[in-house]
Order: C-alpha cells, then structure tokens, then sequence
C-alpha cells in the first residue's frame, strides 16, 4: 500500500502546483492574444495580413489549449500509476517467473513502454489529422503515419533497450560506482548517436540527396569555408511528406556533419534566405554552441546520476510507493517521477541560455553575410509561413522560448541593419 507519509504529501504538493502554474502560464498566454493580437505588428505588416493573423492566432490557441490537455493527461497517469500500486503489483508479477535481476528489470520497463506508447495514438492522431490539417500543414497519410509509429517504436526499443541494459548489468554487477561507469557509457552512446543518427536513424523515415541546384550548393559550400566549418555534404529531405511546415539542420559529427535543407524550404524561400538560414546555423558551430551544451548537458547528468544512486538506496522512497524492499530498476522509475516536477522548474535558465545562443548565431550570421537584411526577410516568411504567434505572453516566453519571440528577434537585425551592421 502507499503511505501518505511526508515524502508523498510534498512530492503532490509541487506535482499539483507544477500542473496549476503550467495551467496558469498557457491560459495567461491564449488570453494575452486574444487581447493583442488583433493588430498585424509594424514588422509584419505587408508579409501578414488579418485574414492570415486570424489564422495565426487560432492555430496557436488551438495547439496549446491541445497541448495542456495532452500534459494534463500524462500527468494523471502517471499520478494514478504511482498511487494505485500498479508499480508494486508489476514487479511483483515480474518477480513470479525469477528471471534475474537485469530479464525483470527489462520487462518491467517494456511493460510501462507499452502503455505509454498506446496512450499516445488517440494524441498523435489528432494532432496530425484534425490540428495540423485543420491548419493546410499535415500532408501525411494513415498509412504513413502508423508506418511512422512503428518505426519509432522500433527505433527507440532498440536505443532504450541497450542503454537499459547496460544501466541494470552495472547496477547489477558494479553496486557501488554504477553511476560513473554509467556516466561513461551514456556518454559514450550519445557521441555514437550524434555520429549515426544522419546516416542510420534519419534515412529510415526520409530520403536524403544531395541538393540539386548545383549553382546555390556552390554558394552554400563557399559560406561555410568562410565560416570554417567542414561540412561533408548538402542534403535535401522529402519533408514534404510529412507536413508543409519548412526548416533546415546541421546532424553528424565528424565524417556524417552535413547540413539538411527541408524540400519545403527550399521551394518557398529565395536563395538569399536560404543562405542566412545556413548562416545562422554556422553561427551556432562558430560560437561553438553544441559542444558547450554538451559539456553543460555532461556535468547535469554526472550530478543527476550521483544524485540518483544515493536516492536508490533509500528504503524510505520505496515504502512510501508501496514496496516492502528496495528494487533498484524501480527506483530509477522512481526517482524519475520525484525529480521530474522539480526539473521542471528548472526550465527558464535553459530556455535563456538557449535564446542567449540564438541571438549570438544571429550575430555571427550576419557578420558572415555582410548584411541582416536577408536573415530579418527570411524569419518573416519563417514565422508567417509556420503560423507562429507574434504575440506570446512575455512571462510564457520567457519560460518556454528557446529562440526570442519573432518581433524582437527581427527588430534586433532591422536595428542592427539600420546601423550599418
Ligand atoms: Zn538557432
């Protein structure tokens, strides 16, 4: 059974005032746009007009009212998960056949992954087929989209799994520095990721070519040069498919770095913008943004982990849940749901070290094209064309925003052009 000891009676306190405060932030941002966001902002007009801001504004309204009813869902999962002893009564299950502490370990998680993935369908469904096409964005079929579900599930069975496996051998076998010989490991997966994700992950849900138009593949490969980036190839990918949202990426390191164009951006933007799309991303490279989130990202978890390791030895934590003594693999699921709550709060020093990184990319994009005109152009045709608000709360934004909000992130680059910049 579960005690309604102190540990319980906090952890539902900040768990209930997380759930009211997320509630709280999105009605204050829908309302805020129903206030403001009559009037097409000076920096939009002639791009957006009130038929296309009526638009915008729906959309938002709509994908963050789903958005908030999807996290609200999740969250009462979990919450009925953890209080009806559903997580005692699965290990027991589990436990009955005596497979060994890393078989139940594994089954346990399975199980957990199972429901979570099919709770998800009824969502994935309706964001994509009444949200996304409600809007002109969603070009995915059925087929598709269930083809989609599954290779996820398979993909992310085969990455979890290994890392699960790897996690319970070295809480089995190593009991006391499990948590830095995992450190080591989770590090050493995620370089591996980072390294095969464009050349194995990515090409099972997309085709990849190299761009066709040789004249701005030259351009692009002389931009980087500039920048001094070594980039081993240009790609266009068939996003198409999927939706008309429009984007573009820098993947890989090492020998799979490349840079991916979406086929949406490439037949909606001139050439110019294009280029200050790429520029920006270089900016990142330059600025050396994702090896310093990394290091960040490498810090967090080796703390997180020593963290965790002590808290899994807490009898306490478990009888609270409802367990007569200490399962490690549970503990991780555990300590999971104890700490989520709390990260969350954590999550405005995130996003303004992410939009910090943004405005330097911005910087040194137009350092490297000599001029911000194309850049401020193309994040105009960005924002009208994916629909974003150009109105959010400031206090939502400064929670949530990793990149600035459009109007000021595009008045800075007018500033910076009207300076000669
Ligand atoms: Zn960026």
């Amino acid at each position: 059974m579960v005690q309604f000891n102190i540990l319980l009676i906090g952890f539902l306190l900040v768990f209930a005032f997380r759930s009211l405060f997320q509630l709280a932030l999105n009605r204050l941002n829908v309302s805020h746009l129903r206030k403001h966001g009559k009037h097409v902002p000076r920096i939009f007009q002639g791009a957006v007009d009130e038929e296309k801001l009526a638009k915008i504004s729906a959309y938002t309204a709509d994908s963050s009212n789903f958005g908030i009813v999807v996290t609200m869902f999740d969250q009462a999962v979990l919450l009925a998960i953890l209080l009806a002893g559903f997580l005692p009564w699965l290990s027991e299950t589990v436990n009955h056949w005596h497979p060994g502490f890393i078989v139940q370990g594994l089954v346990f998680f399975a199980v957990l992954a199972v429901i979570s993935n099919l709770l998800q369908i009824p969502f994935g469904l309706y964001s994509t087929f009444v949200i996304e096409e409600r809007y002109g964005f969603n070009t995915r079929t059925l087929r598709l989209w269930f083809s989609d579900w599954i290779k996820g599930i398979a993909v992310s069975a085969v990455l979890s799994g290994v890392l699960l496996l790897l996690l319970l051998a070295l809480l089995n076998y190593v009991r006391n520095t499990w948590w830095l010989w995992a450190w080591i490991a989770i590090g050493a997966f995620e370089l591996i990721l980072l390294w095969a994700y464009p050349v194995v992950i990515a090409p099972l849900f997309n085709k990849f070519e190299p761009i066709g138009n040789e004249e701005l593949r030259d351009r692009i490969v002389s931009l980087m040069k500039r920048a001094g980036l070594q980039v081993r190839g240009v790609f266009q990918m068939d996003a198409g498919k999927r939706s008309k949202h429009t984007n573009a990426y820098f993947t890989g390191i090492g020998r799979t770095k490349r840079i991916v164009l979406f086929d949406t951006l490439l037949a909606s933007h001139p050439e110019e913008e294009i280029m200050s799309v790429l520029a920006h991303e270089a900016g990142h490279w330059r600025k050396k943004h994702v090896l310093k989130q990394l290091i960040v990202m490498e810090i967090l978890s080796l703390i997180g982990l020593y963290l965790v390791a002590k808290l899994l030895n807490w009898p306490f934590l478990y009888q609270t849940f409802g367990f007569t003594e200490p399962v490690a693999y549970v503990g991780l699921v555990l300590v999971g749901a104890l700490i989520s709550p709390l990260s969350y709060f954590l999550r405005p020093i995130g996003s303004a070290i992410s939009r910090r990184f943004e405005r330097e990319a911005d910087d040194a994009a137009v350092t490297l094209m000599g001029t911000a005109k194309p850049m401020s152009d193309a994040l105009i045709r960005l924002a009208a064309e994916n629909l974003a608000n150009l109105v959010p709360h400031p206090l939502y934004a400064w929670y949530y925003y990793s990149h600035p909000p459009p109007v000021e992130r595009i008045a800075r680059l007018q500033q910076m052009e009207g300076g000669g910049a």
